[in-house]
């Protein structure tokens, strides 16, 4: 999982790169297509999700400390905050 540092040209959005074990490499995946579920405590760590756009299956990965913060900075908004 890598934000991509500058703003697709047809969309505006800064994707996100990440890996579906389906079908391998995805390359542009919007901010608003992917869920963040930070972890209770410090919410420092958590879990994100995603529709790929190729096979339709939903993928989660734990996200890590840098992963959140990578996350949070290219524009994610979490979900299901207590
Ligand atoms: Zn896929």
């Amino acid at each position: 999982m890598t934000p991509v540092r500058t703003t697709c040209p047809y969309c505006g959005e800064i994707p996100v790169r990440t890996t579906c074990p389906y079908c391998g490499e995805i390359t542009h995946l919007a901010t608003t297509e992917i869920f963040l579920a930070l972890h209770d405590g410090d919410g420092t760590t958590g879990d994100y999700s995603y529709t790929c756009p190729q096979c339709i299956r939903t993928g989660v990965h734990p996200a890590t400390r840098t992963a959140v913060a990578e996350l949070l900075s290219a524009g994610v908004v979490p979900i299901g905050r207590n």
